[in-house]
Order: C-alpha cells, then structure tokens, then sequence
C-alpha cells in the first residue's frame, strides 16, 4: 500500500486530499498543527484503518518512520487576513517548514508536491497570467510574508530537485473555493455567503472592479492529483479561467442567498492584486486537466455547506484586527 503524507491536512483543501487519496487506495498520514486548520474536516476519517493524523507543526523538525511515496505540502495559512494575524508563521511554514519536508522526501526517497499560488504573480502586469511571467510582488507589504515564502519555497524545491535530484511538482493554485472553507477566514467568498447568511450588507472593497477566477475544490483536487503523478516538474497553473470582477461576484452571491441586504463599500486592502486569471494552457497540455464545474453549481453546493453549520460558527469572530486590514 502507497503512503502519503498530507500537510495542512485538517484544512480546506488538505482535508479534500485526504478523502481523494483514502479513495484511490493509499495509506494517509495527515499533519496539521490547528492554528488554521480544523479537526472537524478530518472527523468522518477518523475510523479508518488507512489514516492517521499527527497533530505537529512542519516549522520544526519532522520525525516520520515508515516509508513514504509522496509528500504533499498544503501546510499554510492562506487568507490575506490571517497572514496579518500570524505572518511569522506563514513565513515560517513556507520556508522552513518546506525546507524539513524537502529533507524528509531526500531521506524518505518520496516524490514532494508544493502548493504554490497565484500570488507568487502579485499584482500582476501581464493577463492572463502564464508560468514564465515571474511577477509583481511587494516584499515588504502585508502579503508579503505569504508571497515571498511561496517564491522561497518554489526556489528550495527546485534545488533540491537539481541538486538533490528529488522528485518535485509546484502547483500554482488560483482562488478556490467550496464545502470547508472557514466561514470567517475573511476571503471573499465565505465572507459574503457569511454576511448575507447574518443579514448583514455585503462588504465590497475598493469599487469591487479588481477580478478574481474561482475554481471549484473537487476540480482543484483532480488538477493536483494529476501534476502528481505526471513527470513535470516545473510550475503549473491549476485554477479556473472563468474570470469575474468582485462586484459582480457580490451580486451574483446576492441572488444565490435571496438576502435583501445591500452592497457596502471599504477600502481596497493594500497591494490588493487588481486582476487574476490563470492561464491554463500547460495545465491542458501536460495533464489533459481543465475544470469540469461551473461557477453556478460550484457555489449552490458551498452556499448548501455554509447553511448547514450551527449558529456558533456563523456567528463565530475570528478576526479582530480586520479594520486594521480595512480602514
Ligand atoms: N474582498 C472584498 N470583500 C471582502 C473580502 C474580500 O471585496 O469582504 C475582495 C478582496 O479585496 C480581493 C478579492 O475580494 O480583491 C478576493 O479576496 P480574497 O481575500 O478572497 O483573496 P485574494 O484573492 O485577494 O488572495
């Protein structure tokens, strides 16, 4: 039976990768540290024999025993809000924490996939955004701290792949949402479904023109899996060309709900990217991997989700600098 060890594992799209991998016959070894990440999304696995959940933090040492097939690194917080909450971790967890599990995959002889990101791109001159534009960052503003340790732990994993010769995949994922999200991470999707699940005005920011391509999870999931198991190393876009600007996405979740509430308008955040869509042209080419859900049906099965959790999570605060982020 192939092994595989999940970082992140309790989170959004780690806690969708186990399911994934459990499914496709492997032994899961999932690893999360909680602060972003949440046991509930590992709770239906808790009964399986094939899975197993570490709770420690990636930033330190790693000490696993049994071999390992693969290693997928999902381990970060990945909301602009909370890298404002935590941004020593988010660099920690993508620079360190990369460098433990590069190590772990030398010794282990495993192949390691990376989740990279769109904001390795920043705020990006060049649209639709291809793999080989290297981007528009600011390495001392507040997403600095999450963009700069995806752009250190791209370049670690490439050298460990040419000096060291392990086997590495970098995925560079776009905006994804679905059923797992933290209702109250503060990115955008959970957070108008949130307000109009309240009955509050829907928070835009800026004049809502800056775009935005959202990628349902269960499309996501199928892209990694692929880029697995493919023999490219590389960076490769996953995420969904189906561009739209946040004004637009603010009315069409106003419909969804059918709440009564208005659009309010904040500030835009600073550094905040202007336009984001991947272009997916190597991701068709090298894994005969494009999205298969609409925008539409993607969103009633999360807006479905969020509707069914209890009043303490609706109505939990987790951010408590968020005007700090918004003035
Ligand atoms: N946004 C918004 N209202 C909110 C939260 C976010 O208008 O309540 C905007 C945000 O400024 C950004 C876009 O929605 O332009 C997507 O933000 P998100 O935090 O989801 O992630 P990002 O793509 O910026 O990393």
């Amino acid at each position: 039976m192939k092994k595989v060890l999940i970082t992140g594992a309790a989170g959004f799209l780690g806690s969708h990768l186990c399911d994934r991998f459990l499914k496709e016959g492997y032994f899961v070894i999932a690893m999360d540290n909680l602060i972003t990440g949440d046991l509930k999304n590992l709770e239906h696995l808790s009964t399986n024999e094939n899975f197993e959940f570490i709770n420690h933090d990636v930033s330190e040492h790693i000490s696993i025993k049994v071999e390992l097939d693969y290693i997928l690194h999902f381990a970060s917080p990945a909301s602009p809000i909370d890298y404002l909450k935590i941004p020593i971790q988010t660099l920690k967890v993508g620079s360190l924490g990369t460098h433990n599990l590069l190590g772990l995959a030398k010794a282990k002889g495993a192949r390691m996939l990376i989740a990279s990101t769109s904001e390795v791109y920043g705020d990006p001159l060049v649209h639709p955004q291809t793999e080989d534009y290297y981007g528009n960052v600011n390495p001392v503003g507040p997403r600095g701290v999450y963009d700069e340790a995806k752009r250190f732990q791209e370049a670690i994993t490439m050298a460990y792949h040419t000096y060291h010769g392990v086997e590495t995949r970098i995925i560079r994922i776009f905006n994804t949402y679905g059923p797992r999200m933290r209702l109250n991470d503060g990115r955008v999707l959970p957070a108008f479904i949130g307000q109009a699940l309240r009955g509050e005005d829907l928070t835009v920011f800026g004049k809502g023109d800056q775009t935005r391509s959202f990628c349902y999870v269960d499309d996501l999931i199928e892209g990694i899996y692929r880029l697995l198991l493919s023999d490219y190393a590389l960076p490769v876009n996953i995420g969904n060309p189906d561009e739209i600007t946040i004004l637009d996405f603010a009315k069409e979740i106003i419909k969804l709900t059918g709440t009564t509430q208005k659009i309010i308008y904040k500030d835009l955040p600073i550094n905040d990217p202007m336009q984001r869509q991947p272009d997916i042209t190597k991701a068709i080419e090298l894994l005969g991997w494009e999205p298969k859900v609409n925008r539409a049906d993607g969103l009633k099965i999360t807006y479905d989700y969020f509707k069914n959790l209890s009043e303490d999570e609706l109505h939990k605060v987790e951010h408590k600098n968020f005007d700090e982020y918004v003035k």
